[in-house]
């Protein structure tokens, strides 16, 4: 077992880190605070082949794999811009064009993609329908060679930055298909959907009212939609937990900078174990959570399950990640609230993290049943 960093990651790594560096914490602290997309930054890194890094290189993606998105969104976020929709363009909807589109749709849109023309967002929750996918009622019925698709999504994050969204519908009673639909279908009714925390991504209500989509909206084979939809979860769970770890060493980062200056009753604050050790069991945590998603990312490169190992890295990285961010808000005093500090967004999306793409109570299921072997228990 080698746990040396390839010198291609690590060149990887100064390369994503000088990129986001140009823009930095304050740039995305800003575009949070005002709902507002990283479009620089994002193009930046799609000038550059970083956001398509995982598509295929026919398709104009850097045709290398999850464990190189993990880096990307790893050194973003320690950087100090998590880009949230990296997990849904790139990751879930890139490996689900990439392993199950037709050659028509890969040839659309992987290429725009990996470009920064566009995103391809993905549209999964609904209001009943959430943790519990077997509840989907957004329906997708046969009228001639096409399909109507009808129902309501919400939480859709970025669709008014994406030129697709690939959309998970019931096609049989029981059978769950996947559509490629373009933002402007007609039918297609956006609202708005307000967060309390901040983040540049936007989050939208989706009412399909007769959508009409060609058969050749289809992703992957008719009804089969709930085992393919699984190719792009793990690969949204590693970049999920990839994110938190970024988080987590930008917290962590930014609390021992603060704890070794900032000085209260005469010593820096770094000297009280009070200040120090929450801090060093933060560290220790992120480095754990690393350590488990680059596992993960390599478990899912070579085709091994990857199911368990993702499922516990985005667990172990969320919990690292809200854990690292409160103590650095907290050793912060007052200036951790404060915007100039930009703490906080970091500690919104480490929050979202810990319910989405799938909440720690479903991976705790996940490994209580399949690890475990126990009962399930709903
Ligand atoms: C900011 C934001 C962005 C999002 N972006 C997207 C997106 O782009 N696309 C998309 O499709 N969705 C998106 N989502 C939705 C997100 O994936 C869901 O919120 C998440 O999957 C949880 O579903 P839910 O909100 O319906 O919670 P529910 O399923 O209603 O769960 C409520 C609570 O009950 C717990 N729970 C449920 N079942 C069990 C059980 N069996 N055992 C123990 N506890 C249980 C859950 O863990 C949770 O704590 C986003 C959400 C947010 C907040």
């Amino acid at each position: 077992m080698d746990f040396s960093e390839p010198v291609e990651y690590r060149d990887l790594r100064d390369a994503i880190r000088a990129i986001t560096d140009k823009y930095g914490c304050a740039y995305f602290a800003e575009r949070a605070a005002a709902h507002e997309p990283t479009t620089e930054l994002w193009q930046d890194l799609a000038h550059h082949g970083f956001i398509g890094i995982n598509l295929p290189e026919e398709y104009g993606g850097g045709g290398a794999g999850m464990s190189e998105l993990a880096i990307v969104c790893e050194e973003t976020a320690a950087h100090g811009c998590p880009l949230l929709l990296l997990l849904v363009s790139s990751a879930i909807s890139g490996e689900l064009l990439t392993r199950h589109g037709t050659v028509e749709q890969r040839r659309e849109w992987l290429p725009r993609m990996a470009c920064g023309d566009t995103k391809v967002v993905f549209a999964i929750t609904e209001p009943d329908a959430g943790s519990n996918t077997r509840q989907i009622a957004t329906t997708a019925t046969r009228d001639g060679s096409d399909y109507l698709l009808n129902g309501t999504k919400y939480y859709i994050s970025g669709i008014d930055e994406a030129g697709a969204v690939i959309v998970v519908a019931r096609s049989a009673p029981e059978k769950l298909s996947l559509f490629l639909v373009p933002t402007d279908a007609p039918g297609l009714i956006k609202h708005r959907l307000p967060v309390g925390i901040s983040l540049p991504e936007k989050q939208h209500t989706l009412h399909f009212a007769d959508v009409r989509v060609p058969a050749s909206a289809l992703v992957g084979t008719e009804h089969d939609g709930f085992r393919q939809v699984f190719d792009g979860l793990n690969p949204e769970r590693i970049t999920g937990a990839a994110v938190c770890v970024g988080v987590g060493r930008h917290a962590v980062t930014k609390g021992a900078d603060y704890a070794r200056t900032r000085s209260v009753w005469g010593p820096a604050i770094g000297s009280y174990q009070a200040i120090s050790h929450p801090l060093a069991k933060a560290k220790i945590e992120v480095d754990l959570a690393s350590m488990m998603t680059a596992k993960a990312a390599w478990l899912y490169d070579n085709g091994h399950p990857a199911g368990e190992a993702s499922n516990v890295a985005k667990y172990a990285a969320a919990e690292a990640a809200i854990g690292a961010v409160d103590h650095a808000i907290q050793l912060h005093g007052g200036n951790g609230l404060s915007a100039e500090y930009g703490l906080v967004p970091h500690w919104g999306l480490a929050r979202l993290l810990r319910i989405a793409p799938v909440s720690r109570e479903m991976i705790l299921n996940y490994v209580a049943q399949h690890s475990l072997s126990l009962p399930r228990s709903y």
